[in-house]
């Protein structure tokens, strides 16, 4: 399939499915604060739900690139949905395809897919947030004590992703588990978005862990699940920034004051013009990380963080013009911006704020001070530290740089 046509062949087939059966239960679940699982089940019959994942484990074996498209036409109608998605596919199954045993992969994969099971990525804690080398859950024996919160589909959950505590070391001193058996509630408090989205508060007594990956290798499995669910957050601000758009033009062009259209006012086209530079932007963006990933570029992780940070951060602006450009009708939910608008800084807070994606940007350019390193490894420890290693020492600010990933294989197309 050549690149382009097929993409454009993709985007109208999930536009369409997306309008049948997600659109419709999106303002809904919204107003009513409820996890809708019917638009879920269409699109995992569609096949869109594990859109990504190899077909020999119930996927589609389509490429990252392809899976934006997906992420950003369910972002343009629900967030909570999108949401959703990139939990399941980005966090949750992209990560046991990558990091799972053979039997892991064959057990979770195809339910996950088919979504005969739901999956959630628990790494946050009260205490841990953007610094996730603070976690306090520790696993004894594989036996999980502890607690996580805002977890992502954590009660319909049937097999969590959690981050825990098997040694002192900073980053080596943490592994993920596949935990199926603990507590969870829903989050107490009213969200400002994403009110159809299921957020909970997981807390584990004694609960069992199947390690996934080696015990030691949390950190970095952490990581590299965030760089597939941050593409799928990017990919679903750009589906915002485009609903967004849209909408202001519709209005642009049928509202009349003064006796014209307003979209015939210049300081009314500037507004559209920016958003859409900027839509435009952050759509080539999105999709440079994606084939960035694909090719398994060493600059795919800063790109992916550019991307999260960029699309988020464009499609708030976008937002915010939105509920302006459409005065009053702009600030009730008849019209879907005011929703976008309290969504979209979800976005910019989960899987690393846009302060963490600058750190993680600005600090790949720079790179490590050579410098320092000599010095650091000629330096002596003072004395009352010198039993104790670099690795146990806390960073002066959170460190949100992976190791290197192994070498993926390359993407199977459709
Ligand atoms: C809708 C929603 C869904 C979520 N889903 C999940 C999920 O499924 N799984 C999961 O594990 N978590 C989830 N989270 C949690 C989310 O990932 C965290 O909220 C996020 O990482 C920030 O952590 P925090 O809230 O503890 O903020 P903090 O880390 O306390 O940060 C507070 C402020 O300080 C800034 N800050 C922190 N450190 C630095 C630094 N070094 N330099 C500059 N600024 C800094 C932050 O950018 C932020 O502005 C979800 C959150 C939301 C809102």
């Amino acid at each position: 399939m050549e690149r382009g046509s097929g993409d454009e062949e993709l985007r109208a087939r999930v536009r369409g499915i997306v309008e049948r059966h997600v659109l419709p239960f999106a303002r809904e679940a919204d107003a009513s604060r409820t996890f809708q699982r019917a638009p879920l089940e269409a699109l995992a019959k569609e096949g869109l739900v594990g859109a990504p994942i190899p077909r020999q484990y119930g996927g589609q074996g389509m490429t990252n690139e392809e899976s934006v498209i997906i992420y950003e036409e369910v972002g343009r109608a629900c967030a909570a949905t999108r949401g959703f998605l990139a939990v399941q596919v980005g966090l949750v199954a992209q990560c046991i395809a990558d990091w799972g045993t053979d039997a892991q992969k064959t057990h979770w994969l195809p339910r996950l897919c088919s979504l005969d099971a739901i999956g959630c990525y628990a790494l946050t804690e009260p205490d841990a947030g953007s610094d996730v080398t603070a976690i306090q859950t520790v696993a004894k024996g594989r036996k999980l004590r502890g607690e996580k919160w805002w977890i992502t589909n954590g009660t319909v959950a049937d097999v969590a992703i959690v981050f825990a505590r098997t040694g002192e070391e900073r980053r080596r001193g943490l592994s993920a588990f596949l935990v199926t058996d603990f507590e969870r509630e829903r989050m107490k408090d009213a969200e400002l978005g994403h009110r159809g989205a299921d957020h909970a508060h997981l807390r584990f007594e004694d609960a069992p862990g199947e390690l996934l990956g080696d015990e030691g290798q949390g950190f970095e499995i952490a990581m590299s699940a965030l760089d597939h669910g941050r593409l799928g957050v990017a990919a679903g601000a750009v589906g915002i920034h485009d609903a967004c758009l849209d909408e202001c033009v519709k209005f642009a062009r049928n509202r009349r004051q003064f006796g014209k259209r307003i979209g015939d006012f210049q300081l009314v086209q500037g507004d559209l013009a920016d958003m859409a530079c900027e839509l435009e932007a952050s759509r080539l963006l999105c999709r440079e990380a994606a084939r960035k990933q694909d090719a398994g570029d060493a600059l795919a992780h800063r790109f992916t963080s550019m991307a999260k940070l960029f699309c988020t951060e464009a499609a708030a602006r976008a937002a915010g013009k939105a509920v302006v450009l459409l005065g009053a009708r702009g600030y009730f939910n008849r019209f879907p911006v005011e929703r976008h608008y309290r969504d979209i800084k979800g976005l910019e807070i989960y899987e690393g704020t846009s302060h963490i994606q600058r750190l993680i940007v600005g600090r790949d350019l720079v790179g490590e001070d050579e410098e320092k390193e000599v010095l650091r490894l000629h330096a002596r420890p003072p004395r009352s530290r010198r039993a104790r290693t670099d690795d146990t020492q806390p960073l002066p600010i959170v460190d949100f740089h992976p190791p290197p990933r192994p070498p993926k294989p390359p993407p199977t197309k459709r």
